[in-house]
């Protein structure tokens, strides 16, 4: 394996971006989509060093009244904490979660035959909606803005279909499989995944960006984990006109803005049930949280942006000092936008933690251009490697039987940039290298 940043792991690193002794994850921190992998459940990632912690509950999601809504393991008791939508949400999310150990290795897959043809069309019709339809069925404001929250992980507006996909896909996974952390930082994870590709034999070089394909002539089989845009930079001769011309009109989305804090004590939630969180979502009810990604992705800046917030030294007593803390936040931009979002993101914290701010003993900021510059596969900040909207899910890079393989012989991509999309679940990788071995490279 050839990474070209000195320290491999892509978006799944850990730094001391803040002061000595805090340690940060660069990117992702929450590893559902790990535990829901078929790929990544097959592998001996424990014997090599990883260990998840799971927190209190996956997700807060604290309201202007003092309260917060809470989604436990359970989804019963989460259900009780929705008032009238209670058996709403039970309907909606318990025959999913009920079935869920089928319908991950379906929706982390590309598009072919399920496996399990009804457990995914259950999920599919709803699914397939926009997030502002699928709400449409809870009549309180508590059910509605939490699957809100799940649904504008999608980076789509909420008023476009299939946004719905992406909420329940996270509620699932949530009282399925939980919102674990690894345990010293999202580092360990990749560092297991390279340990273990070491006791098989491979080898691990970092430091050597890849700048044409020509230096890997060496080989039989490329798996490229780039976008689009890196490839086409990449193929030294070009890549074959119709293939090249289609990679071109791939479309990249909004990107993120990221705070990453050194605290000098727990964030001091309104709603006390928030600090058993490991996630929390911050921007109060539907109608706000649709309006900030209403804005992100038509090209304005919210001035009361969605954030995801993650607290992993709560969970994780390795992230900072002794009585110390860390934290992250993210709110969605426009693609490649320069704006500042640091002060917006702090008010919404501080909205639902008066006094957060005074515990702010380090600060990291980094928008598009950094997110871009710490990692190339996220380009203009699109920490997804490309939309994930209904022309682009499953089409991506370009529509084809086969979406990995390239015309070039040998030649594959692996990137978020291919089904089944963003997240740190192994699963574009696993179906390029089956991809690659099915056609004897
Ligand atoms: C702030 C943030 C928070 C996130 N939170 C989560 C989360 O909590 N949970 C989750 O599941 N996902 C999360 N994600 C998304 C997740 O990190 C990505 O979807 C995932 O890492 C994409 O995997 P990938 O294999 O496509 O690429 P990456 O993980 O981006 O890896 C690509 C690698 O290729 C290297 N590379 C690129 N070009 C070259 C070249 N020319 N030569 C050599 N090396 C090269 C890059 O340096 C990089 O290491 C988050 C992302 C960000 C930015």
């Amino acid at each position: 394996m050839v990474e070209g940043a000195d320290t491999i792991g892509g978006g799944c690193r850990s730094e001391e971006l803040t002061l000595p002794g805090f340690v940060h994850d660069t990117c992702s921190t929450v590893h559902a989509l790990a535990l829901a992998s078929p790929f990544l459940g097959s592998l001996p990632l424990a014997e090599q060093g990883l260990e998840l912690v799971h927190p209190g509950v996956p997700l807060a999601h604290p309201l202007d009244d003092g309260s917060a809504v809470i989604l436990e393991r359970s989804v019963e008791e989460t259900a009780r904490g929705l008032g009238s939508d209670a058996a709403a949400y039970t309907k909606l999310v318990g025959p999913l979660v009920r079935d869920a150990k089928k319908l991950f290795p379906d929706i982390l897959a590309p598009l072919r035959p399920p496996r399990h043809p009804l457990v995914l069309s259950r999920f599919g019709l709803s699914g397939i909606r926009s997030a502002a339809g699928l709400v449409g069925r809870f009549e309180g404001d508590r059910a509605r803005a939490l699957l809100a929250g799940c649904c504008a992980h999608s980076m789509l507006s909420l008023r476009e279909p299939l946004s719905a996909a992406f909420g329940l896909v996270l509620a699932v996974s949530a009282h399925g499989v939980g919102w674990p952390v690894a345990r010293g930082g999202s580092q360990r994870l990749a560092d297991a995944l390279a340990s273990h590709l070491e006791s098989l034999g491979g080898t691990v070089e970092a430091g050597r960006t890849v700048a044409s394909l020509d230096e890997l002539a060496g080989a039989s089989t490329i798996l490229a984990d780039v976008t689009p845009r890196q490839l086409l930079e990449m193929a030294p001769g070009g890549l074959p006109a119709g293939y090249g011309r289609r990679l071109r009109r791939y479309r990249y989305g909004p990107g993120v803005f990221k705070l990453d804090w050194a605290l000098d004590g727990p964030i001091p939630w309104a709603a006390p049930e928030v600090a058993r969180a490991g996630t929390v979502h911050l921007g109060g009810t539907l109608e706000e949280i649709m309006a900030s990604e209403d804005a992100a992705s038509s090209g304005r800046h919210s001035d009361r942006p969605y954030v995801l917030l993650v607290q992993p030294s709560l969970l994780d007593a390795t992230r900072a000092p002794e009585g110390k803390h860390t934290a992250w936040a993210y709110c969605h931009v426009p693609h490649g936008s320069t704006g500042d979002m640091a002060s917006a993101i702090e008010a919404q914290v501080e909205r639902f933690a008066p006094g957060f701010k005074e515990l702010v003993i380090g600060r990291s900021a980094m928008g598009p251009a950094e997110v871009e510059r710490h990692n190339p596969n996220y380009v203009g900040g699109d920490i997804n490697g490309g939309v994930q909207d209904w022309r682009q899910l499953f089409t991506r890079p370009v529509l084809r039987a086969v979406p990995y393989s390239t015309p070039v012989p040998g030649l594959f991509i692996c990137s978020s940039s291919t089904p089944p999309g963003g997240g740190v679940h192994g699963m574009c990788g696993y179906w390029a290298a089956r991809a690659a071995l099915r056609a004897g490279s």
